[in-house]
Order: C-alpha cells, then structure tokens, then sequence
C-alpha cells in the first residue's frame, strides 16, 4: 500500500531553475525509499515539497490519501505529521538533549520523562547524555538526537536529507546501519535522499535515481543495479564493464565471448543488432595465467597493461580482442595475485549480462 503518492511535480524557482520537472513516484507504507542524485538533481527541493516548506508549481502531493499539496491546497508543513532530519541535525544549542527531544511534546504531560529516556534507548544514547547540549556531543550523537526529536512526535513519515554527509566515513556506515535499524523497528515509513549511490543502495528497499530534476529510474536496489535504465545511471550507480555487442535471441557476442542477456525487447527480437551491453566488475572471473595450467583455464584472453596494488582490491587494465575488435577494460582483482603488464590474464563472465539503450 502506498503511503505517500506524489503525481506530475513541477517545481520552478524564480524565472528559470526548474529545480523538478513533472516527477511522479509512489513511497510504499513501511519501506524505506532512498532518493539519490547528483547535486543539484532536485533532491532536496522534493523533500522541502513533501514537508510544505515550499510548494509545487504543478501536480499533486498526497498523504494516506490526503491531499497535502496541489489542486489549490496547501496543508501547513506542522500539520503534515512529517518528521525532518537535516544534513546538520539542526538541534537548538541553548537546550539540552533531553530538551532537544522533547521539544515538541506537550510540557506537562504525564510520563513524559519516560518517553525521552525511552526514545534516548532507541536511538542508543547513554542516559548520562540527557543533559548535555549539542556542543559537547559527537557529529554522530548529535544526528541521534536529531533523530530521536523527530521520532518522538511518532510522524507518518520520516524524511532524512543527507544526515550522515557531515560524518567521517567509518561512522558515516555504523550511523546508516544504526538509524535503519531504528526506522525499520519503529515502523516508521522513510525518505533518505543522499547523492551517495552506495548509501542509497544499503539503506534502501526501494530507490529513486534523479538527475537535472527528473526521476530517471525507480526499483529495488538490485534491479538498479543490475538493470540500469541507461548508461549514465548505469556508471552513476557502481563500476561498470560496458562491451560492444551484437545481440539476438537472448545472446550478446562480445570480446570476452557469448554473454546472456536478460531479456529486454531488444534481446528478445530476432534481427541482430549492435547495443551496448553492461556487466558489473564482480560479474567477471580473472585468473592469472601464470602457473602453467593456462591451456585448462577457460574465459577469454587479456593481456596486462597496467596493474595498480591498492590492498584488498586492485586495479588491472588489460587489452582484449584483436583490430578493430580490440577493448580496454579496466577490471578489479584481489590483491592477492595480481597480474604484472605484459602477462595474459583469463576472464570468464557469470551470471547475465544487461542491455543498455544506445
Ligand atoms: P539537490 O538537493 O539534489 O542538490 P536542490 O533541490 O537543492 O538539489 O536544487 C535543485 C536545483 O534548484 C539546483 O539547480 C539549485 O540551484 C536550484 N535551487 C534550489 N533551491 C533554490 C532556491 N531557493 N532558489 C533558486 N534556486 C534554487
Ligand atoms: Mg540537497
């Protein structure tokens, strides 16, 4: 079921910078959607839409059925029942923690000190903390009582714009892992825009690509991932190996041989043609051909052009194909046993390949 529906949003600011251009997207009821983009996609401008800090030129924004936004409505963001967390948690210096966390419950309510300790457990702050301000916690504490503040009013849908941008990266994932578990626990529908494509995609059940202010591709993670829209979306989501290939029935021919692909209308189609066909670096298999076994390893030959150590994952830049079927691809290996230039590697594809519009 969908919770949050928003149908043909335009938004325009001044004269020119069309910030979003006629985006529909459905945010399923419990899911946690990420919204994800280069900057300047339009990412923030969406979020500042569906909390009513601004208002769409066109199109229509509804909540558990409810207009909130567009055919002349305009539902005042405090009455959306929407939850905010910001790049910098925006929490009021002056207050404490316990403060901060309560500052939207009713003052004099019965229990209310149990329900700021409670909200303090959830999003795992030690009790001794209830009295600080924001200055003397960390950048990932802080987003926690940012977090905490927002639960607290038990919103119908919670919107993150980029709230771990600001850590450093180790805490940046324990902080994603952490506050998805505590969405995931309360319940509590989510939108996570980020322009990081690895944090949309751990985070996420569902994600959004965005980019010049129109939704580009909409699915699950993987389906992403795997079967991008286009090219762009394609690099913009992770590495990708792009080969030229001749594609019919449901097979590319290409330099590293003949590749499944999944069936798209142009794989499926009879006549053969060129296309583009993209696979994922941990689609292909690379084994150095060193030991004198090279005659009972399958795969296509590369030779090595360059070779870059870099610890657990290394690079190797090798040339496949002969004339005007020669390719440079460049590959990742373990750095376990890596190639030197001028050594033949063997490269054996799995699982299938994807077909990309040209
Ligand atoms: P993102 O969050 O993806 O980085 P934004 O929604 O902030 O993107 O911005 C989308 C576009 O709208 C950008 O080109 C930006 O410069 C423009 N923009 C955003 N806010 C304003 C504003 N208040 N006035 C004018 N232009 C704006
Ligand atoms: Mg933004």
């Amino acid at each position: 079921m969908s919770l949050l529906s928003i149908s043909s949003v335009s938004k325009t600011y001044g004269r020119d910078a069309r910030a979003l251009i006629d985006v529909s997207l459905v945010v399923p009821a419990g899911a946690r959607t990420a919204i994800v983009g280069p900057s300047g996609s339009g990412k923030t401008t969406l979020l500042k839409l569906i909390a009513g800090f601004e208002r769409p030129d066109a199109g229509r924004i509804t909540l558990e059925g409810a207009v909130l936004a567009g055919e002349g409505v305009h539902v005042p963001a405090h009455k959306r029942g929407i939850g905010i967390v910001s790049q910098d948690g925006a929490l009021f210096p002056h207050l404490t923690v316990g403060e901060n966390i309560g500052f939207g419950l009713p003052k004099r309510q019965d229990g209310r000190d149990r329900r700021i300790a409670a909200l303090m457990a959830m999003v795992e702050l030690d009790a001794d903390m209830l009295s600080r301000r924001p200055h003397q916690l960390s950048g990932g504490q802080q987003q926690r009582v940012a977090l905490a503040r927002a639960l607290a009013l038990e919103p119908r849908l919670m919107l993150l714009d980029e709230p771990f941008s600001a850590l450093d990266t180790g805490l940046r994932d324990t902080m994603r892992r952490t506050v998805s578990r505590i969405l995931a626990a309360s319940g509590t529908t989510s939108i996570l825009v980020t322009h990081d494509q690895g944090e949309a995609l751990s985070f996420a059940d569902h994600v959004a690509v965005f980019r010049e202010g129109r939704l580009v591709q909409a699915g699950s993670p993987q389906s992403l991932y795997r079967c991008p829209a286009d090219r762009q979306t394609a690099l913009f989501l992770g590495d990708a190996v792009l080969l030229e290939a001749t594609v019919a029935a449901g097979q590319a021919e290409t330099v590293l041989g003949s590749i499944p692909v999944g069936s798209t209308d142009k794989a499926s189609t009879g006549t053969a043609s060129t296309s583009l066909v993209m696979l994922r670096p941990e689609q292909l298999r690379i084994r150095w051909l060193g030991l004198g076994e090279a005659d009972l390893v399958k795969g296509a030959r590369a030779r090595v052009l360059d070779s870059e150590f870099g610890g657990g994952l290394c690079r190797l830049t090798v040339e496949v194909g002969e004339g005007p079927a020669r390719t440079v691809l460049d590959l990742r290996v373990s750095g376990f046993d890596v190639a030197a230039p001028g050594e033949t590697v063997a490269i054996e594809v799995v699982g299938q390949g994807h077909v990309l519009p040209a």
